[in-house]
């Protein structure tokens, strides 16, 4: 099923879904919505159904095969994007397999394929001026990412964690060149030329945060905007439309994306937490909402005072997510911690150790369920020591 994957988007892919059965597809479309909304999953799976040999269900055809990997020669990505939290957030979801001794399911596999191909892709020979500094800076290491890619984790011997470690490092080094960059003049000059040679076949061009380009890069994309071409497509992403040209969404078929509401939060987070299917990173980066984190954090803190044991416990899988949300649930703890009766000297013991807690799982991937534990051990201790003092 089309679009299976994209959770609390259903009215926004039951539209895409019948333009596309209908053959009325915009040849410029514009998906608008919030961070980790689902937009770039959405155009990723429109981009399939238009490259897609077959128009099959369920569909294995050679280019599906290619655009699970994302290495289908006619998809063309560009634009910022989240790839730092992405790609860490995939590997951890890997690495969690790794160090249970547990095999690596093909969905994890796929995750870190495509969390680190959206990056390499971006370098696409075809998207940049030879003579770009970006592009002779990123060259090499992409090149080197990509053949680690293939040969360490697209692959049926087994993966390792210092393998994991070394294309960490390289693919942050990678993402570091595009930080806080725009799309220049001569990236949007490159892909018209691209795709005018490959006219006659189906192209998709996807543009994320598309308000993010230079002046110039503008004027030259409302050009190709205005003379569509049979079979090419663009689908641009926005989180901020008030900043795009009022020319170029004129061009473009919106499609608004819903904030999600709470109770489909809630859904993401069971589809996260209590399956054992793995949602789309959109899914596993999005924020927990703050009644959940609070939640949390109360019965974390509430059993470590009745000294009781730990209130959640997670498998490895979940640990990954644990992983990505951890800042939220932590900065909830502080926060009951600085609503309890504890003495001032040992809530600031504990506000230390939070953030020593919170530094661990960043700078040093400590385990952040053993993190947490410690953590909780702590709060008792604390507690048990105020009372003891209070008894006096
Ligand atoms: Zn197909």
């Amino acid at each position: 099923m089309p679009f299976a994957s994209i959770v609390a988007q259903e009215k926004i892919t039951a539209q895409l879904l019948h333009d596309w059965e209908k053959t009325q597809l915009a040849p410029a479309n514009l998906f608008v919505g919030g961070a980790f909304s689902g937009k770039s999953t959405t155009a990723l799976e429109v981009a399939r159904l238009i490259l897609c040999e077959t128009k099959a269900e369920q569909c294995s055809c050679r280019a599906c095969l290619m655009h699970r990997k994302l290495m289908h020669p006619r998809l063309f990505l560009l634009g910022n994007r989240y790839f730092k939290e992405e790609i860490r957030a995939s590997l951890q979801t890997m690495h969690a397999f790794i160090q249970h001794k547990k095999a690596i399911p093909d969905a994890v596999k796929l995750l870190v394929i495509q969390s680190l191909r959206k990056l390499i892709r971006r370098f696409d020979s075809a998207l940049w001026e030879s003579d770009d500094a970006r592009y002779k800076e990123a060259k090499g290491l992409t090149v080197a990412l990509n053949e680690l890619l293939s040969e360490k984790i697209d692959t049926e011997h087994e993966i390792t964690a210092e393998n994991l470690l070394m294309i960490e490092q390289k693919a942050l080094e990678v993402a570091e060149i595009l930080h806080h960059y725009v799309i220049n003049i001569g990236q949007i000059r490159s892909l018209i030329h691209h795709v005018g040679m490959l006219s006659g076949e189906s192209r998709v061009v996807i543009i994320e945060e598309a308000h993010l380009m230079q002046e110039s890069a503008r004027n030259a994309l409302l050009k190709i905007l205005e003379e569509p071409q049979k079979e090419l497509y663009f689908i641009l992403t926005t989180t901020n439309k008030q900043e795009m040209l009022p020319t170029i969404l004129s061009r473009l078929r919106p499609y608004y994306f819903q904030e999600r509401a709470p109770e489909e939060q809630k859904r993401i987070i069971q589809k996260v937490f209590r399956n054992n299917e793995i949602a789309t990173l959109d899914d596993l980066l999005s924020p927990l909402p703050l009644t959940q984190a609070r939640d949390l954090a109360n019965r974390f803190f509430t059993s470590a005072q009745a000294s009781k044991s730990i209130y959640f416990t997670y498998n490895q899988e979940e640990n990954a997510i644990l992983y990505q949300q951890l800042p939220a649930i932590l900065s909830q703890v502080k926060e009951r911690v600085l609503q309890s009766t504890l003495p001032y000297p040992n809530k600031r013991e504990l506000f230390l150790r939070i953030d020593q807690s919170y530094l661990g799982a960043r700078d040093y991937n400590q385990n952040p369920e053993i993190l947490l534990y410690t953590l909780h051990k702590e709060i008792q201790r604390l507690c048990r020591k105020s009372e003891k003092s209070l008894n006096k």
